[in-house]
């Protein structure tokens, strides 16, 4: 029996509230988008220390990325004013890398060790084993594979890792997946090891548990003994990490490892309208489940528009068009009062808009089209920060500097060198706010030079994207998740696009594919969008593409088509009346 705190959890609906009254031992919480499970997921860690008495270091929350770790302690700080701030939220990897700063020397590292970026693993084998720029390249993606996933290699491979993992060593140097396998191997050397931060982290909770990969679910099964307060949430329909690793057997492990282990279930969608719910649904198939499929919150309202365009520019220029449609207020949407919370939807703004895309290079027409009509955008994907020439710069300007001053003026007089020698002043000045804020975010355990370069080496641009810079989001649907958006359009709805197409067709790949999708239906609110190009560059070079499959399998009465695109040069084709 819990007792439940007036307020803290009256936000939640009684589905919700009983998961998050439910403290003690292993919990698995499954429910679809829009549930609000990341809400449940704050409300019950607060509910912990505000009720319960747990201390705040002793909530380990683990979220998929650093923005949605910056995220959640704003949540919680909101909910536990002053307590909240020096919470352990981590990503698996930034939690991998301050278990081995604290205890690096468990797993034979020196204090001082540096995460090796993309290019600079790549330079490595390129001289240790002797090979051509695009060979290391997909041996380091084969060598990250068994890495992450144990999976077996051939005797080649195996020579190959081992004479890659004693050249990272020699240097003092580890990649991003020993960001994950050093810690395991520190803690199973180490009973001790595991004892203390089983002691530490009395409360550990994971989102997003769907995309979590062997190893991390390794890594968990040491920090927290069988039968402990692990706390997962997630949504097997929105698994979208296959291809780095991830799969649905966590669900498997996770009941393996906590046989027993109570199951909460959330049912009502609050984030979308009824029309988005029944499509995206209907879609993924949730409705011929033994699961009930999710229970609609809001009204059925505005269809959901199907365009196709002529090409990718006609495209980015129907995007144009519809946001000014939307923020010119003439819109019938801009009038809508049907939010799950009861409240009126006042003016729309350009942070009310996300664009959302297969691949990043797909955004380059559209941030053209927005920037030639004059609407601000931010622009952000998973790509590694490091991979940003102007950053992968000043940082080597950064080691040219002496280490007495403190972080900021080192950047600084790094970036002033940059200038004088005639970098870009614009790049150079982005790369500098974006490092200046990632100094000023370390907490004063990780403050020096190694700690800096290990932060850096963990971003990716995601975790610039303000939510509140009033900017319409370009991101890809993997840097979508967990988002939502009153307005959300999902462009290059082509077969080859989305599904993308990886070679000979994997029907593995193919249901990946499907869940990205449904991701991306999933992050509107109020609009959806769904846009096709006839043809779009891609890869070099002007290809036309027929409509992707996914189109046709969303219900025709739950969509309406619009024609504001110049009449088609040629005679309407067969797959034309998929829209
Ligand atoms: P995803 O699978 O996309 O990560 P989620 O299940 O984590 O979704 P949340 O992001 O937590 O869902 O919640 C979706 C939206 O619904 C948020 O705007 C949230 O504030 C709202 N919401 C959740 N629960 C309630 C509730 N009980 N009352 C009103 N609004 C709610
Ligand atoms: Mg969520």
């Amino acid at each position: 029996a819990t007792t439940l705190a007036p307020g803290l959890l009256d936000r939640l609906d009684p589905n919700q509230r009983a998961a998050a009254a439910m403290v003690d031992g292993p919990l698995l919480i499954v429910a679809g988008p829009g549930s609000g499970k990341t809400r449940t997921l704050t409300h019950r860690i607060a509910h912990l220390v505000a009720d319960h008495g747990v201390a705040p270091a002793a909530c380990l929350a683990i979220t998929f990325t650093r923005r949605a770790a910056a995220e959640m302690r704003e949540r919680l700080e909101a909910l536990l004013p002053g307590r909240a701030g020096r919470m352990p939220i981590h990503t698996f990897h930034s939690l991998g890398l301050a278990i081995l700063r604290e205890h690096g020397e468990a797993a034979g590292l020196h204090r001082d060790f540096k995460v090796a970026g993309e290019a600079e693993r790549t330079a490595l084998l390129v001289e240790v084993l002797d090979l051509s720029q695009r060979k290391a390249e997909r041996l380091l993606r084969a060598i990250s594979r068994t890495k992450r996933t144990g999976a077996a290699t051939d005797l080649d491979a195996a020579e190959a890792l081992a004479r890659y993992d004693e050249a990272l060593g020699l240097r003092n140097w580890i990649d991003f997946d020993d960001l994950i396998g050093k810690p395991i191997a520190a803690l199973e050397a180490d009973p001790g090891l595991v004892a203390l931060y089983r002691d530490r982290f009395r409360h550990v909770s994971v989102d997003e548990f769907q995309d979590v990969d062997d190893s991390q679910v390794r890594l968990l099964s040491l920090l927290v003994p069988p039968g402990g307060n692990l706390c997962v949430i997630g949504d097997p329909d929105q698994a979208i990490y296959g291809f780095r690793g991830a799969d649905a057997s966590c669900f498997d492990r996770f009941h393996h490892d906590h046989p027993g282990a109570a199951v909460a279930r959330l049912k009502r969608n609050y984030r979308s309208t009824g029309t988005i719910v029944t499509a995206a649904s209907r879609f993924i198939g949730a409705d011929g489940r033994v699961e009930p499929a999710a229970e609609i919150v809001r009204a059925m309202q505005d269809r959901i528009s199907a365009h196709a365009a002529p090409s990718d520019k006609a495209e980015a220029e129907f995007v144009v068009a519809e946001v000014e449609a939307l923020l010119g207020g003439h819109s019938f949407f801009s009038i809508d009062s049907g939010r799950s919370d009861g409240t009126a939807r006042g003016e729309i703004g350009f942070a009310d808009i996300a664009v959302l895309y297969r691949t990043d290079a797909q955004a380059d027409v559209v941030a053209e089209a927005l920037a030639r009509a004059g609407m601000p955008f931010k622009r952000s994907s998973l790509a590694p920060l490091a991979e940003d020439p102007a950053v992968r710069a000043l940082l080597a300007a950064l080691e040219q500097e002496a280490e007495e001053a403190d972080l900021p003026q080192q950047l600084q007089r790094a970036a002033e060198r940059l200038r004088h020698e005639g970098a870009d002043p614009a790049s150079a000045t982005a790369a500098l706010q974006r490092l200046a804020l990632i100094a000023a975010r370390l907490d004063e355990r990780e403050a020096d030079r190694a700690g800096f370069l290990a932060a850096v080496a963990l971003a990716t641009e995601a975790d610039f994207w303000d939510p509140r810079a009033d900017r319409i989001s370009l991101l890809t649907l993997h840097a979508a998740k967990g988002l939502e958006f009153p307005v959300v359009f999902v462009l290059g709805l082509e077969d080859g696009v989305l599904p993308l197409r990886f070679g000979e067709s994997d029907p593995a790949a193919v249901a990946e594919e499907r869940r990205l999708f449904y991701v991306g239906m999933t992050r509107a609110m109020d609009r959806l969008f769904l846009c096709r190009a006839r043809e779009r560059r891609w890869r070099g070079g002007m290809v036309r593409f027929e409509p992707s499959p996914f189109l046709g399998e969303i219900e025709a009465e739950l969509l309406a088509h619009r024609r504001t695109d110049p009449a088609p040069r040629r005679a309407p084709d067969r797959q034309l009346t998929l829209f």
